[in-house]
């Protein structure tokens, strides 16, 4: 983990309210599922680091990849960066998605889950795994880097809310579909969080190993406030609580308690 001055290289619109970001940095290599946290403004305003996950990483550039939707003050301030402006990060931080090599893959994002498994699904081939990827959107305008997966290799599936493209339905449905079909040796997940839930249930129907990635809001994203805590079941089946930040994002789906019942 490192502190760093990135200087954006690019920055421009991809879809409604969604950005994609060029950032040059010099930082150690990250992983699939790891994150940086950015300084979103000026003079502490927003007081807090914003985390983004890496959306590409190209070593020989030295640059990170960013992807992301604006909702508020600070991916708005992001938004309005231009080239040759200055963004301080720390990162890359967290713990990834674990890959295994040579196996059938299913990639699950929800809408700007797709930030993270964009690089996940580059790694996985590159390690020679078949992969295939449900995208999930409310719409066909919210499509993005179709072409791109597609030169990779990678066996596109899309689902959209309203049906404008692909399945129409929940990508979770088109999941389920296929499951009856086809066999994975590894799921991997990445969107809202009663989507990453109900990618845990196919998952343990199907005998499945999944990775989900969470997400909380976080202050430090060092593992030392506690603001991201999240209760996961420890091997004993005892309930206790781990830092989205360090010990995460990237989580086995079974751990996850996906209903605490104080919610
Ligand atoms: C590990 C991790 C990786 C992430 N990767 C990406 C990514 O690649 N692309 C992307 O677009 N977003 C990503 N996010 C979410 C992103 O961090 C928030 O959207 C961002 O911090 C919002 O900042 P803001 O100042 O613009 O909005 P704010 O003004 O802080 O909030 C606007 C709205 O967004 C909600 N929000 C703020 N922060 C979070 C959060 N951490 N989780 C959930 N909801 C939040 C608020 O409740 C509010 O409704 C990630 C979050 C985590 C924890």
């Amino acid at each position: 983990m490192s502190l760093w001055i990135g200087e954006v290289v690019a920055n421009f619109l991809v879809a409604p309210d969604i950005y994609r970001m060029r950032l040059r940095v010099d930082i150690e290599e990250p992983g699939p599922g790891q994150f940086v946290h950015l300084r979103c403004g000026l003079r502490y305003d927003p007081l807090l680091r914003r985390p983004l996950s890496i959306h590409d990483f190209d070593m020989d550039k030295g640059e990170i990849e960013l992807l992301y939707r604006v909702v508020g003050k600070g991916t708005a301030w992001l938004a309005a960066r231009v080239p040759g402006d200055k963004v301080s990060g720390l990162g890359p931080l967290g713990r990834g998605f674990i890959l295994p090599s040579g196996k059938t893959l299913a990639l699950v994002a929800g809408g700007i889950g797709f930030a993270p498994l964009f690089f996940l699904a580059r790694k996985a081939l590159a390690l020679g795994n078949r992969v295939i990827f449900y995208l999930g959107v409310r719409s066909r305008e919210h499509l993005l880097r179709q072409k791109d997966l597609a030169e990779f290799g990678v066996q596109l599936e899309i689902a959209t809310e309203d049906g404008s493209a692909g399945f129409p339905g929940l990508v979770t449905d088109l999941l389920a579909a296929h499951l009856r079909n086809l066999r994975f040796d590894g799921i991997f997940a990445c969107g809202p969080k009663n989507m990453l839930a109900a990618v845990a249930g196919l998952a343990a129907t199907y005998s499945i190993p999944a990775q989900v990635s969470l997400e909380e809001h976080m202050a430090c994203g060092l593992g030392a406030c506690r603001g991201c805590a999240v209760p996961v079941y420890r091997e004993d089946g005892n309930v206790t609580y781990e830092n989205v930040c360090s010990e995460g994002p990237v989580f086995p789906a079974h751990r996850v308690v996906w209903k605490p019942s104080w919610r």
